[in-house]
């Protein structure tokens, strides 16, 4: 098969017929496909003439929802201990059950409708869909998958049709799905599944993440793959270039087989750096540690040999629950994750809330400009009690490993020293109430807004470290819309003035005698690395599969030689002089590491 014909869409029934998807977990899987069946349960509408008929309806549905609740704990009591992180994700479909917008809305339209439980529940589904599709944050949005598949839970329930036990799938087999839910991926045994493909998801979606925490090949965002495949078809994966193959002739089979070959390769070859310093050829360490959003990430961020945390994004603990964390559930959640990582550090990122972060019980304002407003430490600063409660919940965890603090989005001076001001009164309550804490627990800013940029030398005097957002930085230097695609071509990490502020932060910050870290996702670029190894920063922290990659890069580069690219690099006068200059060198450098677009061959 030809490059040309196998990226074209061909015709699912005939051999080689190729669909296009995300690649959500790279690598390549051939295999059968094993259909998992989660077709829609009908639904019918009834409306109940006889008023008498309404509370028995409404039993009906409690008991429905009562029954979920029993077989989500059962499979909880089931998990596999391999995957037992994820248990997680079910105890937060147990809350869902319960959820305002489910439970209290069908019980509501049940009452007030007068219309049967099944047809109630469907309505409260569209309209929770409603406002989630409103909502910015891509990996936010895409949660709905939970409140579905807790719904379709709650209505085989109600018409007795039985969800298939994943447990019995026999023989190793591809798994084809509409969308499969942590409960699914947990109730299967995974040494039996060779790949996963959806017809939903995105790379944030659960079956992503499990796939690439087990390094499992997968595509997702397929669309219709499930109406293309029947259980028991021959099928080839390609994770690594978002497509999947349906029905390959022996040719095709052949050089698909090559291509796992090859990655399987790689995968054990790259597999080495995890553990390896990211030491260059002239003995230059950075370190490299993980970004996370979530408890599920930590058993990647061990696998790929991070050195730490360097960003824990605490929003999503505020979006997962109806209402405001506890302190009680914020402190368990730090206390597990830094526990797991010592001694290794966890940076933990106070609520970086408001902007494309959405959380949706938090009476965030309506504001013409998000990005400029309310949010993250101005948020904290106005809602003192809610930071107030985080911060306790992050003092109290730092007694059980090494944990540092950082504030988000400063664009002033008097924020640091506000923020401190309260931290001080929470040691303060703490002290009085003789509930341990760290003594010396480091505290950083972000550097994410050009006016911190500017006064990065008066801020290091207040602070044990920076690190660098460019993914915010960019934004508020070049005013592009992060979130915006009409202006994604303009959002340029290797622009000039980026570098620049890059530099200065840098300097800044080793003038004071504090590292320098980023965090934001140029750091996992491994295009980047002879110029984020020249900019002279101490650590990187990414997304924890880029780690092995990145290291792999750092390990075959020169700092000395870093430094003169940069100096290079800084006598170009465009954006697009830079890029083309990286690109050619990088390409020249590692040619067997990039394709001559700069991606990564693997
Ligand atoms: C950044 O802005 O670069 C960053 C790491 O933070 P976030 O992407 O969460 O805004
Ligand atoms: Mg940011």
């Amino acid at each position: 098969m030809t490059n040309s014909e196998k990226n074209n869409l061909l015709e699912p029934e005939s051999a080689n017929a190729v669909l296009k998807g995300i690649g959500a977990s790279g690598g390549v899987a051939v295999g059968r496909a094993y259909l998992v069946d989660r077709s829609r349960v009908k639904v019918v509408y009834q409306h109940l003439l006889d008023p008498y008929l309404i509370e028995p309806e409404i039993k009906r549905f409690k008991e429905a929802v009562d029954k979920a609740d029993v077989q989500l704990h059962q499979i909880i009591e089931e998990i596999p201990k391999e995957i037992k992180d994820h248990a997680g994700i079910i105890d937060s479909h147990r809350l869902i059950l319960r959820d305002r917008m489910i439970y209290d809305q069908t019980l509501e339209i049940i009452r007030n409708e007068q219309i049967n439980a099944e047809w109630a529940l469907k309505k409260a589904v569209e309209h929770t869909q409603e406002v989630f599709a409103k909502i910015k944050d891509e990996y936010f949005r895409s949660r709905i998958s939970d409140v579905v598949y807790v719904s379709e839970r709650i209505l085989r329930n109600l018409t007795g049709k039985q969800f298939e036990n994943l447990s019995d799938i026999q023989g190793q087999v591809i798994i084809v799905a509409h969308d499969l839910s942590p409960a699914d991926t947990t109730q299967m045994r995974l040494d039996n599944v060779l790949g996963f493909v959806t017809d939903m998801g995105g790379k944030t979606s659960h079956t992503a993440i499990i796939a690439q925490s087990l390094e499992i090949p997968a595509v997702v965002g397929l669309e219709r793959i499930t109406q293309e495949v029947d259980s028991g078809d021959l099928i080839i994966v390609d994770g690594s270039d978002g497509q999947v193959v349906l029905n390959p002739d022996p040719g095709t089979l052949e050089l698909f087989q090559q291509k796992k070959k090859k990655f399987d390769e790689y995968r054990t070859e790259i597999a080495k750096y995890s553990f390896l310093p990211a030491e260059t050829l002239d003995g230059y360490q950075i370190k490299t540690r993980a970004n996370i959003e979530f408890l599920e990430e930590i058993p990647s961020v061990l696998a790929q040999g991070a050195e730490g945390i360097g960003l824990f994004r605490t929003e999503f603990l505020y979006l997962s629950q109806k209402e405001l964390p506890s302190e009680q559930t914020l402190f368990e959640s730090f206390r597990n994750v830094v526990r797991i990582i010592a001694p290794n550090p966890v940076t933990i990122r106070t609520l970086d809330i408001g902007g494309d972060k959405f959380a949706s019980h938090l009476d965030l304002a309506d504001e013409m400009n998000p990005a400029l407003g309310l949010r993250a430490i101005r948020f904290c600063l106005k809602e003192v009690d809610i930071f107030k409660r985080q911060l306790r919940a992050i003092l109290r965890a730092s007694s059980y490993g090494n944990l540092k603090i950082l504030f988000p989005m400063i664009s002033d001076i008097d924020e640091v020293f506000r923020a401190k001001a309260i931290l001080k009164e929470v040691i303060k309550d703490l002290q009085k109430e003789n509930i341990p804490f760290a003594p010396q627990i480091p505290i950083g800013i972000m550097i994410e807004i050009p006016s911190a940029v500017a006064m990065a030398d008066l801020l290091a005097r207040e602070v044990d470290f920076f690190s660098i957002g460019t993914n915010d930085l960019i934004q508020y230097t070049l005013a592009i819309d992060r979130v915006n695609e009409h202006v994604a071509h303009m959002y340029q990490p290797l622009h000039p003035a980026i570098l620049r502020l890059i530099r200065q932060t840098v300097e800044a910050g080793h003038r004071a005698g504090i590292p320098v870290a980023m965090c934001g996702e140029m750091a996992g670029e491994p295009l980047y690395i002879p110029i984020l190894l020249g900019l002279g920063l101490d650590e990187l922290s990414m997304n924890p599969m880029s780690i092995p990659r990145v290291k792999q890069i750092i390990r075959m580069a020169s700092y000395a030689e870093s430094k003169e690219f940069l100096n290079k690099v800084f006598s170009l006068n465009t954006t697009e002089e830079i890029n083309r200059y990286v690109l050619q060198e990088m390409v020249q450098l590692f040619s067997d590491h990039f394709r001559t677009n700069g991606t990564m061959i693997y």
